[in-house]
């Protein structure tokens, strides 16, 4: 048995706790914030419970798999509902489209909208089948160290049609014209932390993700899925120490032997790095043992970090449902202001999340949660004066396109935004996603897995491999773990 170290308790490091603990080690999962969950903790406050990262949970088929590799399933934790419809894109203020939960409706939905789009999304859904296939079976849980890995029969003969080289955005267009069809074809990417026009159009598996496989809610709330994976870490005996900041790998005859906290030195026969990736080397290792400097940092694709606002509306609000994301701006324009020319927006899209709309146990009778969000550009000067500016601009809005006053009815507000992420998180420029999937930081060309100098000191996260979002840390987790459990049976 050995003595293995996770550092976070995000999804990543609570995946990789699971994983080598089954294996009989010894784990200790440290984390510097008083809970785990990491991006995906929660609060309340006066009767309201605010999810303070994730709100969409999509590919519920990975979280099926994570739970069934330890003989259990989600519905063992938490109650999951599909969501009906999905969610909503607002267009304008009488200009809005539902998507619902069943395809045949949706493929409805898109016929109204512009003649023989129906029969187009049935063909672009079965492509965005074959590459989800490809994808969740041999892209995803490899540990991207060489490209050989990749060599599989079903990538080879299939790669023309996974279309890593044409971007999404040229890729929706081949199949669409109306522009409300574009921008909702193209909205699923964005979670991948880059533009339609960036990312290559193997993602839009995410439209399949989407509208085949649905869009679904844990009831009690997003950070049900961490509390679950907790207990099931528990349930292996790995060891939580909250409260607890890593502040030194300690390195002896090229091995990682112990890590340093505010709580003593904690000796250790492996790692596994769940925090932000570039803090984590920059902070914890000595320049000698680092896999990239500064300067390899400064140039990546960050993908965009966020303004929140947690609101606590003492009413309900009619127009609303689950998930409205408000498309009622210029798209590429915001874009412009977070990828190309980094300020902050004039006039920015939003999304606004209202759990509940499903969930009675996240707000008190009669009440609404808000969670609105609007992406800006990591590394902005984060002031009080800029985020009351914005929650100023998207309250009128909101209150537009809802047609009624919501300002003087909110009794709780709390804002996050750049600076939070630093604080909370160690985030690199404030990063709220981690690293974009653009094609030059996909698989292999993202920051590795493993330090190359360190046998026993390996990395899972949102900025490495697979990439952000739920699915691929849990993900990230299980194939660093993987990675240091073969370290340590080939040590023995
Ligand atoms: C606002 C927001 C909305 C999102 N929405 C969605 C969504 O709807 N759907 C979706 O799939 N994804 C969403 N994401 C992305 C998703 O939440 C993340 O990709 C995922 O949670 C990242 O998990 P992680 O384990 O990589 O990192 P983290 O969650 O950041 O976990 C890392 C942990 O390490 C800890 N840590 C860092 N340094 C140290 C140290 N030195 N010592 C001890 N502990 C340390 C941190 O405190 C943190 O808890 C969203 C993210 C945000 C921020």
């Amino acid at each position: 048995m050995s003595k293995v170290a996770i550092i976070g308790g995000g999804f990543s490091g609570l995946s990789a706790a699971c994983f080598t603990a089954r294996q009989g080690h010894e784990v200790t999962l440290f984390e510097k914030n008083e809970s785990s969950g990491g991006r995906a903790r929660v609060f309340s406050e006066q009767g309201f419970m605010f999810d303070m990262g994730p709100s969409w949970y999509w590919m519920p088929d990975i979280f099926e798999n994570f739970f069934a590799q330890f003989g259990q399933k989600p519905g063992d934790y938490y109650q999951l509902i599909q969501l009906d419809p999905g969610f909503q894109v607002v267009y304008g203020k009488d200009d809005v489209l539902q998507v619902p939960a069943r395809l045949e409706d949706i493929f409805e939905v898109f016929e109204n909208i512009e003649k023989g789009s129906a029969a187009k999304l049935k063909q672009f859904l079965a492509e965005g089948a074959f590459k989800y296939k490809v994808g969740m079976q041999h892209l995803v849980y490899k540990p991207s160290f060489s490209w050989l890995e990749f060599a599989k029969k079903e990538v080879i003969t299939g790669a023309v049609k996974l279309h890593m080289f044409q971007s999404v955005s040229d890729y929706v267009r081949k199949f669409f014209k109306d522009e409300r069809l574009v921008m909702l074809m193209e909205f699923p990417v964005l979670f991948l932390g880059a533009m339609a026009q960036q990312i290559p159009a193997l993602y839009s598996l995410m439209n399949y993700a989407a509208f085949s496989l649905g869009t679904w809610y844990p009831m009690g709330g997003m950070a049900g899925i961490p509390r679950a994976m907790q207990n099931l870490a528990s349930d292996y005996g790995v060891d939580f120490i909250t409260g607890c900041e890593v502040t030194k790998i300690n390195i002896g005859s090229n091995k990682a032997s112990s890590i340093s906290s505010g709580k003593g030195e904690y000796r250790t026969d492996g790692i596994i790095a769940t925090g932000d990736y570039h803090y984590t080397e920059q902070h914890l290792l000595e320049k000698q043992y680092r896999n990239y400097d500064e300067a390899y940092w400064d140039k990546r694709t960050l993908a965009p970090s966020c303004l929140i606002f947690y609101i606590g509306v003492n009413k309900k609000i009619r127009k609303l449902i689950h998930h409205n994301l408000f498309f009622d701006a210029p798209f590429n324009t915001h874009a412009e202001d977070i990828y190309k020319d980094p300020k902050w927006p004039e006039n920015p899209l939003f999304y606004a999340c209202c759990p509940s709309k499903t969930d009675a146990t996240v707000a008190p009778e009669g009440m609404e949660n808000l969670f609105l969000l609007i992406p800006v550009a990591p590394g902005l000067t984060d002031t009080e004066a800029v985020r009351e500016k914005y929650y100023g601009k998207i309250i009128k809005r909101l209150e537009a396109f809802c047609g009624e006053e919501i300002l003087q009815n909110i009794i709780y507000k709390k804002s996050y935004c750049i600076n939070d992420f630093v604080n909370d998180y160690h985030a690199y420029k404030g990063n709220a996603y981690g690293l974009a999937n653009t094609l030059r930081q996909t698989a292999v060309l993202k920051p590795t897995l493993r330090n190359k100098k360190i046998k026993n000191l390996f990395y899972a996260g949102q900025l490495t491999v697979p990439g952000p979002g739920v699915p691929p840390a849990l993900i990230s987790g299980q194939v660093a773990a993987g990675q240091l459990l073969n370290y340590l049976n080939t040590k023995q």
